[in-house]
């Protein structure tokens, strides 16, 4: 029996469908409208599950579920999703309203960053294990974990916002309003933010240069560019940082003890030259000595897709 994922973003939404072979048959995406009624995006979720199915002649009789992941908090009970400030959902009855486009259909909702964990259990980084962290480093910090097999969404279902756990106290500010989290020292926005910081102070700098003394084009790529090729400030700005998710990754041992942690977003593209000073760290610093295995993610851009479609085995 096959699946549908749709993960809906505040730049796009993508829809997938997912064979029993848990893999991903086809997909389609549009952007999202943000016309001011997030009633058009029910109007385009479910106008690109019908044109995806019928280009592959499937029936949505024959679907096992429709699973949404979104940006945002989720009241599970009721399949609302309760705030998702990028597309402008408050209160907004998601399942139902895409239910009603597809009568005798089931349909899921979850946070996207939740979703990606599950698409990594059942077809990325965590297959063969029963627990697992998905750590998804991007302008914020997604983090999603299944402990023995079950999506962990907090004991009483506000959800898992690793992210927003304190890595400093009193620290940087955070979107969030507090200070100091993992989110405001890991996040790409903090590598740049540093990064910007430092080539302010060394014009001598590659970093500096590079951005020809222009320092909004500092990214995160120029930074880790810099720090590859022995820049001494982007070094020392980029040891500092994967120092963070070092400790980020001690935190996470310590409190969950997962047999594999997978960082995921932009910022993994490079893999060993983020995840070995991330494992030199955890191998010096982690409670446990035998401890999660460090990985990157898998799925890419796959993983909301994938894990929505698989919500269904969860439920
Ligand atoms: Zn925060």
């Amino acid at each position: 029996m096959y699946s549908i994922g749709v993960d809906i973003g505040g730049s796009k939404i993508a829809v997938g469908i997912v064979g029993e072979d848990l893999q991903l048959i086809s997909k389609k995406s549009l952007p999202f409208p943000h016309t001011g009624d997030p009633m058009d995006s029910i109007k385009t979720i479910c106008s690109l599950i019908s044109g995806l199915l019928a280009e592959n002649r499937m029936d949505i009789k024959k679907a096992a579920c429709i699973g949404l992941a979104v940006p945002g908090s989720i009241d599970y009970n009721r399949g609302i999703v309760i705030d998702a400030h990028n597309l402008d959902y408050h209160g907004f009855p998601l399942c139902k309203l895409v239910g009603e486009c597809f009568p005798g259909c089931v349909v899921h909702v979850e946070n996207d960053a939740n979703a990606a964990a599950l698409g990594e259990f059942y077809c990325g980084a965590f297959r063969g294990c029963s627990s697992g962290l998905l750590i998804t480093i991007g302008t914020g910090i997604g983090g999603g974990l299944v402990l023995d097999g079950k999506l962990f969404v907090g004991g009483k279902q506000n959800g898992f916002e690793f992210g927003h756990a304190v890595l400093v106290f009193n620290g940087e500010p955070c979107t969030c309003g507090q200070r100091g989290c993992i989110e405001s020292y890991c996040s790409a926005a903090a590598l740049v933010r540093e990064g910007r910081k430092a080539a302010d102070q060394h014009h001598e700098s590659m970093m500096f240069q590079r951005a020809q003394g222009d320092l909004t084009r500092i990214n995160a790529k120029l930074v880790m560019d810099c720090a590859r090729e022995g820049d001494v400030t982007a070094s020392a700005i980029y040891q500092r940082y994967t120092e963070y998710l070092g400790a980020t990754a001690c935190t996470a041992i310590a409190l969950f003890d997962p047999e594999i942690i997978a960082f995921g977003g932009g910022v993994s593209n490079d893999g060993e030259f983020l995840l070995s000073p991330i494992r030199k760290y955890a191998d010096q610093y982690a409670f446990f000595k035998h401890h999660a295995k460090i990985v990157t993610a898998e799925l890419k851009n796959d993983a909301g897709i994938i894990g929505a479609a698989m919500l269904h085995l969860q439920r």
